[in-house]
Protein backbone atom coordinates (compact mmCIF):
# COMPACT_ATOMS: atom_id res chain seq x y z
CA UNK A 1 0.00 0.00 0.00
CA UNK A 2 2.99 2.14 -0.26
CA UNK A 3 2.69 3.19 -3.98
CA UNK A 4 0.84 6.23 -5.18
CA UNK A 5 -2.31 5.35 -6.80
CA UNK A 6 -4.57 7.32 -9.33
CA UNK A 7 -7.57 7.18 -11.62
CA UNK A 8 -10.36 9.56 -12.75
CA UNK A 9 -12.84 10.26 -10.45
CA UNK A 10 -15.17 11.32 -12.70
CA UNK A 11 -17.18 9.58 -15.27
CA UNK A 12 -15.96 8.91 -18.63
CA UNK A 13 -17.25 11.65 -21.51
CA UNK A 14 -17.48 15.13 -22.21
CA UNK A 15 -18.49 17.59 -19.10
CA UNK A 16 -16.99 20.51 -17.71
CA UNK A 17 -14.55 19.54 -15.87
CA UNK A 18 -12.93 16.11 -14.93
CA UNK A 19 -11.21 14.84 -11.95
CA UNK A 20 -8.37 12.92 -11.31
CA UNK A 21 -7.57 11.80 -8.26
CA UNK A 22 -3.95 11.14 -7.00
CA UNK A 23 -3.56 9.42 -3.31
CA UNK A 24 -0.23 8.10 -1.58
CA UNK A 25 2.66 9.30 -0.09
CA UNK A 26 4.20 10.65 -3.41
CA UNK A 27 1.02 12.29 -4.75
CA UNK A 28 2.30 16.09 -4.55
CA UNK A 29 5.79 15.39 -5.94
CA UNK A 30 4.73 13.54 -8.77
CA UNK A 31 1.86 16.14 -9.43
CA UNK A 32 4.20 18.91 -8.79
CA UNK A 33 6.86 17.58 -11.41
CA UNK A 34 3.72 18.15 -14.16
CA UNK A 35 2.02 21.10 -12.86
CA UNK A 36 3.54 24.87 -13.28
CA UNK A 37 2.08 27.83 -11.71
CA UNK A 38 3.65 26.91 -7.87
CA UNK A 39 5.96 24.42 -5.74
CA UNK A 40 3.17 22.12 -4.72
CA UNK A 41 5.08 20.65 -2.39
CA UNK A 42 5.28 24.04 -0.03
CA UNK A 43 1.65 24.93 -0.15
CA UNK A 44 -0.87 24.37 2.75
CA UNK A 45 -2.99 21.49 2.85
CA UNK A 46 -6.50 21.86 1.96
CA UNK A 47 -5.85 24.65 -0.95
CA UNK A 48 -6.50 25.05 -4.35
CA UNK A 49 -4.37 26.38 -6.91
CA UNK A 50 -4.64 27.43 -10.49
CA UNK A 51 -1.85 26.29 -13.05
CA UNK A 52 -0.80 24.45 -16.16
CA UNK A 53 -0.21 20.45 -16.32
CA UNK A 54 2.81 20.47 -18.59
CA UNK A 55 4.50 17.40 -20.68
CA UNK A 56 8.36 19.11 -20.86
CA UNK A 57 6.75 22.62 -21.39
CA UNK A 58 4.23 21.74 -23.44
CA UNK A 59 1.03 22.70 -22.30
CA UNK A 60 -1.78 19.79 -21.43
CA UNK A 61 -4.39 21.89 -20.03
CA UNK A 62 -5.07 24.97 -17.97
CA UNK A 63 -6.12 23.11 -14.05
CA UNK A 64 -7.05 23.40 -10.86
CA UNK A 65 -5.33 21.66 -8.07
CA UNK A 66 -6.87 20.85 -4.71
CA UNK A 67 -3.74 19.60 -2.32
CA UNK A 68 -4.97 17.94 0.55
CA UNK A 69 -2.34 16.29 3.21
CA UNK A 70 -2.26 13.41 5.60
CA UNK A 71 -4.33 12.24 7.98
CA UNK A 72 -7.47 14.29 6.90
CA UNK A 73 -8.67 13.54 3.65
CA UNK A 74 -10.42 10.16 2.46
CA UNK A 75 -7.47 8.13 2.34
CA UNK A 76 -5.65 9.21 5.17
CA UNK A 77 -2.81 9.48 2.57
CA UNK A 78 -1.98 12.29 0.89
CA UNK A 79 -4.12 13.61 -1.86
CA UNK A 80 -4.00 16.08 -4.92
CA UNK A 81 -6.64 16.18 -7.08
CA UNK A 82 -6.60 17.49 -10.28
CA UNK A 83 -10.09 19.27 -12.32
CA UNK A 84 -8.92 19.29 -15.59
CA UNK A 85 -11.50 20.68 -18.51
CA UNK A 86 -13.97 17.29 -19.62
CA UNK A 87 -13.83 15.68 -22.11
CA UNK A 88 -11.95 12.24 -23.17
CA UNK A 89 -8.39 13.30 -24.70
CA UNK A 90 -6.88 15.93 -21.99
CA UNK A 91 -8.41 14.16 -18.83
CA UNK A 92 -6.49 10.64 -20.57
CA UNK A 93 -3.40 12.88 -20.98
CA UNK A 94 -3.50 14.07 -18.01
CA UNK A 95 -3.64 10.84 -16.23
CA UNK A 96 -1.06 9.57 -19.29
CA UNK A 97 1.30 12.06 -17.57
CA UNK A 98 0.88 11.34 -13.76
CA UNK A 99 0.96 7.38 -14.37
CA UNK A 100 3.96 8.07 -16.41
CA UNK A 101 5.73 10.09 -13.53
CA UNK A 102 5.65 7.53 -10.91
CA UNK A 103 1.96 6.64 -9.83
CA UNK A 104 0.42 3.71 -10.26
CA UNK A 105 -3.47 3.23 -11.46
CA UNK A 106 -5.73 2.55 -9.09
CA UNK A 107 -7.84 -0.66 -8.91
CA UNK A 108 -11.87 -0.33 -9.00
CA UNK A 109 -12.22 1.21 -5.34
CA UNK A 110 -9.14 1.28 -4.11
CA UNK A 111 -9.18 4.68 -2.75
CA UNK A 112 -12.25 3.87 -0.56
CA UNK A 113 -10.17 0.39 0.47
CA UNK A 114 -7.22 2.24 1.64
CA UNK A 115 -9.79 4.47 3.65
CA UNK A 116 -11.26 1.46 5.11
CA UNK A 117 -7.43 0.20 5.74
CA UNK A 118 -6.33 3.14 7.43
CA UNK A 119 -9.14 3.02 9.82
CA UNK A 120 -10.98 6.33 8.39
CA UNK A 121 -14.41 4.29 7.47
CA UNK A 122 -15.11 1.09 8.32
CA UNK A 123 -16.50 -1.93 6.54
CA UNK A 124 -20.49 -0.61 6.48
CA UNK A 125 -19.84 2.89 5.59
CA UNK A 126 -17.09 1.75 2.90
CA UNK A 127 -20.66 0.00 1.63
CA UNK A 128 -22.50 2.65 2.23
CA UNK A 129 -20.59 5.06 -0.41
CA UNK A 130 -20.79 2.28 -2.98
CA UNK A 131 -24.72 2.33 -2.16
CA UNK A 132 -24.91 5.80 -1.93
CA UNK A 133 -22.96 6.27 -5.67
CA UNK A 134 -25.15 3.46 -6.65
CA UNK A 135 -28.92 5.00 -5.59
CA UNK A 136 -31.39 5.26 -7.95
CA UNK A 137 -34.58 6.50 -6.03
CA UNK A 138 -34.41 8.87 -3.24
CA UNK A 139 -35.45 6.23 -0.84
CA UNK A 140 -32.21 3.96 -1.41
CA UNK A 141 -29.74 7.43 -1.25
CA UNK A 142 -31.28 8.04 2.17
CA UNK A 143 -30.32 4.46 3.56
CA UNK A 144 -27.33 5.21 2.29
CA UNK A 145 -26.41 8.24 3.75
CA UNK A 146 -27.39 7.22 7.27
CA UNK A 147 -24.96 4.10 6.69
CA UNK A 148 -22.55 6.63 5.33
CA UNK A 149 -22.91 8.66 8.35
CA UNK A 150 -22.05 6.27 11.07
CA UNK A 151 -25.60 5.10 11.99
CA UNK A 152 -25.14 1.65 11.25
CA UNK A 153 -21.70 0.66 12.73
CA UNK A 154 -23.07 2.90 15.84
CA UNK A 155 -25.84 0.08 16.09
CA UNK A 156 -23.45 -2.59 15.87
CA UNK A 157 -20.76 -1.34 18.22
CA UNK A 158 -23.37 -0.51 20.27
CA UNK A 159 -24.20 -4.53 20.52
CA UNK A 160 -21.24 -5.84 20.52
CA UNK A 161 -20.64 -3.81 23.68
CA UNK A 162 -23.27 -4.89 25.46
CA UNK A 163 -22.04 -8.58 24.23
CA UNK A 164 -18.65 -7.49 25.23
CA UNK A 165 -19.75 -6.83 29.14
CA UNK A 166 -20.96 -10.10 29.21
CA UNK A 167 -18.20 -11.64 28.59
CA UNK A 168 -16.62 -9.75 30.97
CA UNK A 169 -18.42 -10.99 33.63
CA UNK A 170 -18.45 -14.78 32.65
CA UNK A 171 -14.59 -14.33 32.40
CA UNK A 172 -14.58 -12.73 36.12
CA UNK A 173 -16.29 -15.63 37.43
CA UNK A 174 -14.16 -18.69 35.76
CA UNK A 175 -11.09 -16.80 36.32
CA UNK A 176 -11.56 -16.02 40.04
CA UNK A 177 -14.72 -18.19 41.24
CA UNK A 178 -13.30 -16.66 44.65
CA UNK A 179 -14.14 -13.19 43.83
CA UNK A 180 -16.84 -12.97 46.45
CA UNK A 181 -18.07 -9.29 45.08
CA UNK A 182 -18.61 -10.53 41.53
CA UNK A 183 -21.79 -11.72 40.95
CA UNK A 184 -21.67 -15.22 40.14
CA UNK A 185 -22.97 -15.72 36.20
CA UNK A 186 -25.08 -18.86 36.29
CA UNK A 187 -26.76 -19.83 33.64
CA UNK A 188 -29.82 -18.27 34.50
CA UNK A 189 -28.14 -15.00 35.00
CA UNK A 190 -26.82 -15.59 31.24
CA UNK A 191 -29.79 -15.72 29.72
CA UNK A 192 -31.51 -13.51 30.52
CA UNK A 193 -28.96 -11.33 29.28
CA UNK A 194 -28.94 -13.01 26.07
CA UNK A 195 -32.37 -12.65 25.19
CA UNK A 196 -31.88 -9.04 26.01
CA UNK A 197 -29.08 -8.72 23.04
CA UNK A 198 -31.26 -11.69 20.74
CA UNK A 199 -33.75 -9.15 20.88
CA UNK A 200 -31.82 -6.08 19.86
CA UNK A 201 -30.33 -8.09 16.96
CA UNK A 202 -33.82 -9.75 15.88
CA UNK A 203 -35.58 -5.97 16.03
CA UNK A 204 -32.20 -4.65 13.79
CA UNK A 205 -32.78 -7.54 11.45
CA UNK A 206 -36.04 -7.08 11.09
CA UNK A 207 -35.54 -3.46 9.97
CA UNK A 208 -33.29 -4.20 7.65
CA UNK A 209 -35.34 -6.41 5.48
CA UNK A 210 -37.58 -3.76 5.00
CA UNK A 211 -34.41 -1.22 4.25
CA UNK A 212 -33.17 -3.94 2.12
CA UNK A 213 -36.61 -3.08 0.11
CA UNK A 214 -36.22 1.02 0.19
CA UNK A 215 -32.62 0.11 -1.34
CA UNK A 216 -33.01 -2.81 -3.74
CA UNK A 217 -36.64 -2.69 -4.29
CA UNK A 218 -39.11 -5.54 -4.30
CA UNK A 219 -38.16 -7.83 -6.53
CA UNK A 220 -41.45 -9.40 -7.86
CA UNK A 221 -42.36 -12.50 -10.32
CA UNK A 222 -45.41 -12.71 -12.03
CA UNK A 223 -46.99 -16.01 -12.45
CA UNK A 224 -49.72 -18.13 -13.60
CA UNK A 225 -50.57 -20.84 -16.43
CA UNK A 226 -50.05 -19.49 -20.35
CA UNK A 227 -52.76 -16.85 -21.76
CA UNK A 228 -54.32 -15.99 -18.32
CA UNK A 229 -52.60 -12.16 -18.84
CA UNK A 230 -49.37 -11.92 -17.32
CA UNK A 231 -47.84 -9.90 -20.08
CA UNK A 232 -50.36 -7.68 -20.20
CA UNK A 233 -50.89 -7.29 -16.55
CA UNK A 234 -46.89 -6.69 -16.78
CA UNK A 235 -47.29 -4.07 -19.77
CA UNK A 236 -50.35 -2.37 -17.58
CA UNK A 237 -47.77 -1.63 -14.70
CA UNK A 238 -45.36 -0.71 -17.01
CA UNK A 239 -47.57 1.82 -19.24
CA UNK A 240 -48.68 3.54 -16.36
CA UNK A 241 -44.93 4.59 -15.32
CA UNK A 242 -43.03 4.82 -18.46
CA UNK A 243 -40.91 7.95 -17.47
CA UNK A 244 -40.04 6.44 -13.92
CA UNK A 245 -39.17 3.03 -16.01
CA UNK A 246 -36.49 4.92 -17.54
CA UNK A 247 -35.55 6.73 -14.40
CA UNK A 248 -34.48 3.90 -12.83
CA UNK A 249 -33.48 1.98 -15.23
CA UNK A 250 -30.67 -0.66 -14.35
CA UNK A 251 -31.80 -0.75 -10.62
CA UNK A 252 -31.02 -4.76 -10.37
CA UNK A 253 -28.78 -7.27 -11.98
CA UNK A 254 -31.28 -9.60 -12.43
CA UNK A 255 -33.12 -10.88 -15.60
CA UNK A 256 -36.17 -7.62 -14.66
CA UNK A 257 -38.70 -7.17 -17.55
CA UNK A 258 -39.00 -3.79 -15.81
CA UNK A 259 -38.93 -1.27 -13.07
CA UNK A 260 -41.62 0.22 -11.77
CA UNK A 261 -41.35 2.65 -8.59
CA UNK A 262 -44.70 2.66 -6.12
CA UNK A 263 -44.24 5.54 -3.25
CA UNK A 264 -40.86 5.88 -4.05
CA UNK A 265 -39.86 1.90 -3.65
CA UNK A 266 -38.78 0.14 -7.06
CA UNK A 267 -40.75 -3.21 -8.31
CA UNK A 268 -38.62 -5.21 -10.13
CA UNK A 269 -40.81 -7.26 -12.01
CA UNK A 270 -40.41 -10.55 -13.53
CA UNK A 271 -42.45 -11.79 -15.81
CA UNK A 272 -42.16 -15.81 -15.87
CA UNK A 273 -44.16 -15.89 -19.19
CA UNK A 274 -41.09 -16.59 -21.38
CA UNK A 275 -40.06 -19.59 -19.70
CA UNK A 276 -42.42 -22.03 -20.57
CA UNK A 277 -45.15 -20.38 -22.44
CA UNK A 278 -45.59 -24.69 -24.46
CA UNK A 279 -44.93 -26.61 -21.80
CA UNK A 280 -46.45 -27.90 -19.02
CA UNK A 281 -46.41 -25.43 -16.21
CA UNK A 282 -46.79 -27.82 -13.22
CA UNK A 283 -44.59 -30.39 -14.81
CA UNK A 284 -41.80 -27.61 -15.53
CA UNK A 285 -42.21 -25.96 -12.23
CA UNK A 286 -39.96 -28.30 -9.73
CA UNK A 287 -37.24 -28.58 -12.15
CA UNK A 288 -37.14 -25.38 -13.83
CA UNK A 289 -36.17 -21.74 -13.05
CA UNK A 290 -39.47 -20.69 -11.88
CA UNK A 291 -39.36 -22.29 -8.67
CA UNK A 292 -36.17 -20.28 -8.10
CA UNK A 293 -37.47 -17.47 -8.71
CA UNK A 294 -40.08 -17.75 -6.53
CA UNK A 295 -38.04 -18.84 -3.93
CA UNK A 296 -35.71 -15.54 -4.08
CA UNK A 297 -38.83 -13.01 -4.97
CA UNK A 298 -40.11 -10.56 -2.21
CA UNK A 299 -43.69 -11.21 -3.87
CA UNK A 300 -45.41 -13.38 -5.89
CA UNK A 301 -48.36 -12.40 -8.37
CA UNK A 302 -50.32 -14.94 -9.23
CA UNK A 303 -52.34 -14.90 -12.03
CA UNK A 304 -55.26 -16.85 -12.66
CA UNK A 305 -58.08 -16.13 -15.75
CA UNK A 306 -61.66 -15.80 -13.96
CA UNK A 307 -63.14 -16.72 -16.31
CA UNK A 308 -61.78 -20.67 -16.41
CA UNK A 309 -62.57 -22.78 -13.71
CA UNK A 310 -59.48 -23.48 -11.17
CA UNK A 311 -57.75 -26.52 -12.73
CA UNK A 312 -55.52 -28.86 -11.15
CA UNK A 313 -52.40 -26.91 -13.11
CA UNK A 314 -53.91 -23.66 -10.90
CA UNK A 315 -54.10 -25.41 -7.65
CA UNK A 316 -50.57 -26.58 -7.68
CA UNK A 317 -49.80 -23.35 -8.57
CA UNK A 318 -51.49 -21.98 -5.89
CA UNK A 319 -49.78 -24.33 -3.48
CA UNK A 320 -46.08 -23.48 -4.72
CA UNK A 321 -46.55 -19.98 -3.21
CA UNK A 322 -48.48 -20.51 -0.03
CA UNK A 323 -44.91 -19.60 1.78
CA UNK A 324 -44.67 -16.36 -0.05
CA UNK A 325 -46.02 -12.83 0.03
CA UNK A 326 -48.43 -13.30 -2.61
CA UNK A 327 -51.45 -11.48 -4.08
CA UNK A 328 -54.14 -13.35 -6.73
CA UNK A 329 -54.68 -11.61 -9.58
CA UNK A 330 -57.80 -12.24 -10.94
CA UNK A 331 -58.08 -11.19 -14.44
CA UNK A 332 -60.02 -11.14 -17.48
CA UNK A 333 -62.80 -9.36 -15.15
CA UNK A 334 -64.48 -8.48 -18.42
CA UNK A 335 -65.58 -11.86 -19.03
CA UNK A 336 -68.10 -14.30 -16.83
CA UNK A 337 -66.77 -15.39 -13.83
CA UNK A 338 -66.65 -19.32 -13.50
CA UNK A 339 -63.69 -19.45 -11.16
CA UNK A 340 -64.60 -20.34 -7.17
CA UNK A 341 -63.21 -17.59 -5.24
CA UNK A 342 -63.71 -19.34 -2.01
CA UNK A 343 -61.45 -22.37 -3.21
CA UNK A 344 -58.56 -19.56 -3.45
CA UNK A 345 -57.09 -20.08 0.20
CA UNK A 346 -55.44 -15.99 -0.21
CA UNK A 347 -57.03 -13.20 1.39
CA UNK A 348 -55.17 -10.78 -1.05
CA UNK A 349 -57.23 -11.00 -4.35
CA UNK A 350 -57.35 -8.65 -7.08
CA UNK A 351 -60.07 -8.45 -9.78
CA UNK A 352 -58.28 -6.97 -12.81
CA UNK A 353 -59.43 -6.29 -16.57
CA UNK A 354 -55.75 -5.47 -18.63
CA UNK A 355 -58.01 -4.36 -21.08
CA UNK A 356 -59.84 -1.33 -19.72
CA UNK A 357 -57.12 -1.16 -17.06
CA UNK A 358 -59.40 -1.61 -14.24
CA UNK A 359 -57.90 -2.91 -11.02
CA UNK A 360 -54.07 -2.05 -12.02
CA UNK A 361 -54.47 0.88 -9.16
CA UNK A 362 -55.99 -1.16 -6.69
CA UNK A 363 -53.27 -4.24 -7.51
CA UNK A 364 -50.49 -1.30 -6.79
CA UNK A 365 -52.21 0.08 -3.84
CA UNK A 366 -52.54 -3.96 -2.07
CA UNK A 367 -48.68 -4.04 -3.05
CA UNK A 368 -47.69 -0.78 -0.99
CA UNK A 369 -50.04 -2.02 2.22
CA UNK A 370 -48.34 -5.27 2.01
CA UNK A 371 -45.17 -3.80 2.36
CA UNK A 372 -45.90 -0.99 4.16
CA UNK A 373 -44.41 1.17 2.03
CA UNK A 374 -45.77 4.30 3.18
CA UNK A 375 -44.69 4.29 6.61
CA UNK A 376 -41.22 2.79 5.22
CA UNK A 377 -40.95 6.57 3.83
CA UNK A 378 -41.36 7.81 6.78
CA UNK A 379 -39.65 5.57 9.10
CA UNK A 380 -36.16 6.79 10.56
CA UNK A 381 -34.49 3.67 11.42
CA UNK A 382 -30.94 2.78 10.70
CA UNK A 383 -30.11 -0.72 8.71
CA UNK A 384 -27.96 -2.95 7.75
CA UNK A 385 -27.92 -2.05 4.24
CA UNK A 386 -26.74 -5.26 2.29
CA UNK A 387 -27.30 -9.32 2.01
CA UNK A 388 -23.58 -9.54 3.13
CA UNK A 389 -24.56 -7.56 6.44
CA UNK A 390 -27.89 -8.92 7.17
CA UNK A 391 -26.58 -12.57 7.01
CA UNK A 392 -23.98 -12.32 9.09
CA UNK A 393 -26.18 -10.64 11.74
CA UNK A 394 -29.03 -13.88 11.37
CA UNK A 395 -25.60 -15.88 11.86
CA UNK A 396 -24.90 -14.06 14.86
CA UNK A 397 -28.38 -14.38 15.92
CA UNK A 398 -28.62 -18.39 15.39
CA UNK A 399 -25.68 -19.01 17.55
CA UNK A 400 -27.20 -16.77 20.20
CA UNK A 401 -30.06 -18.84 20.03
CA UNK A 402 -27.75 -22.09 20.18
CA UNK A 403 -26.38 -20.93 23.04
CA UNK A 404 -30.23 -20.06 24.83
CA UNK A 405 -31.19 -24.04 23.84
CA UNK A 406 -28.09 -24.89 25.15
CA UNK A 407 -28.32 -22.83 28.42
CA UNK A 408 -32.16 -24.97 28.73
CA UNK A 409 -29.87 -28.55 28.69
CA UNK A 410 -27.93 -27.17 31.24
CA UNK A 411 -24.65 -26.88 29.32
CA UNK A 412 -21.82 -25.63 31.62
CA UNK A 413 -21.31 -21.58 31.29
CA UNK A 414 -17.92 -21.74 30.07
CA UNK A 415 -18.86 -23.33 27.01
CA UNK A 416 -22.32 -21.13 26.41
CA UNK A 417 -19.42 -18.25 27.13
CA UNK A 418 -17.67 -19.84 23.63
CA UNK A 419 -21.12 -19.27 21.56
CA UNK A 420 -21.48 -15.68 22.86
CA UNK A 421 -17.85 -15.20 21.68
CA UNK A 422 -18.72 -16.14 18.43
CA UNK A 423 -21.72 -13.96 18.21
CA UNK A 424 -19.67 -11.24 18.99
CA UNK A 425 -17.07 -12.05 16.65
CA UNK A 426 -19.87 -12.73 13.73
CA UNK A 427 -21.02 -8.81 14.41
CA UNK A 428 -17.49 -7.51 14.21
CA UNK A 429 -17.53 -9.24 10.53
CA UNK A 430 -20.28 -6.56 9.79
CA UNK A 431 -17.96 -3.91 10.34
CA UNK A 432 -15.16 -5.30 9.20
CA UNK A 433 -13.12 -5.65 12.82
CA UNK A 434 -11.87 -9.14 11.40
CA UNK A 435 -12.05 -9.67 7.41
CA UNK A 436 -10.36 -11.80 5.02
CA UNK A 437 -8.44 -10.64 2.38
CA UNK A 438 -10.36 -12.07 -0.49
CA UNK A 439 -13.33 -10.73 1.12
CA UNK A 440 -11.75 -7.19 1.05
CA UNK A 441 -10.90 -7.59 -2.30
CA UNK A 442 -14.27 -9.09 -3.60
CA UNK A 443 -15.96 -6.27 -2.11
CA UNK A 444 -13.94 -3.34 -3.35
CA UNK A 445 -14.04 -4.55 -6.75
CA UNK A 446 -17.04 -4.00 -6.95
CA UNK A 447 -16.65 -0.24 -7.12
CA UNK A 448 -15.92 2.14 -9.97
CA UNK A 449 -12.77 3.36 -10.47
CA UNK A 450 -11.64 6.33 -9.04
CA UNK A 451 -13.35 5.49 -6.00
P1 LIG B 1 -49.85 -14.64 -20.65
O1 LIG B 1 -49.61 -15.79 -21.57
O2 LIG B 1 -50.29 -15.12 -19.33
O3 LIG B 1 -48.74 -13.68 -20.58
O4 LIG B 1 -51.14 -13.88 -21.24
P2 LIG B 1 -51.22 -12.60 -22.19
O5 LIG B 1 -51.02 -11.37 -21.44
O6 LIG B 1 -50.36 -12.84 -23.38
O7 LIG B 1 -52.74 -12.67 -22.61
C1 LIG B 1 -53.31 -13.80 -23.24
C2 LIG B 1 -54.58 -13.39 -23.99
O8 LIG B 1 -55.55 -12.94 -23.07
C3 LIG B 1 -54.37 -12.25 -24.96
O9 LIG B 1 -55.09 -12.52 -26.12
C4 LIG B 1 -54.92 -11.05 -24.24
O10 LIG B 1 -55.42 -10.07 -25.13
C5 LIG B 1 -56.01 -11.65 -23.42
N1 LIG B 1 -56.30 -10.89 -22.20
C6 LIG B 1 -55.41 -10.44 -21.32
N2 LIG B 1 -56.03 -9.78 -20.30
C7 LIG B 1 -57.35 -9.81 -20.57
C8 LIG B 1 -58.52 -9.30 -19.91
O11 LIG B 1 -58.47 -8.67 -18.86
N3 LIG B 1 -59.72 -9.56 -20.51
C9 LIG B 1 -59.84 -10.26 -21.66
N4 LIG B 1 -61.04 -10.46 -22.14
N5 LIG B 1 -58.76 -10.74 -22.31
C10 LIG B 1 -57.53 -10.52 -21.79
Amino acid sequence: MNDTIAAISTAQGVGAISIIRVSGSSAISIVNKVFTGKDLTNVASHTIHYGKIVDQNSPIDEVLVTVMRTPKTFTREDIVEINCHGGIAPTNKVLELILRNGARLAEAGEFTKRAFLNGRIDLTEAESIMDLISAKTEASRKVAIKGLTGHISHLIRNLRQEILELLASIEVNIDYPEYEDAVEMTNEKVKPAIKKIQDKLAHIIEESENGRILTSGIKTVIIGKPNVGKSSILNRLLDEEKAIVTAIEGTTRDTVEGNITIKGVALNLIDTAGIHETEDLVEKIGVNKSLRLIEEADLVILVLNQNEKLSAEDRQILKVCQDKKTIVVLNKSDLEKRIEEEEIPYTDIIHTNTLDESGIEPLKNKISELFHLEQLQNQDDSYLSNIRQISLAKEALSILNEAVIAIQQEVPVDMIEIDIKRAWEKLGEIIGETYSEELIDQLFSQFCLGK
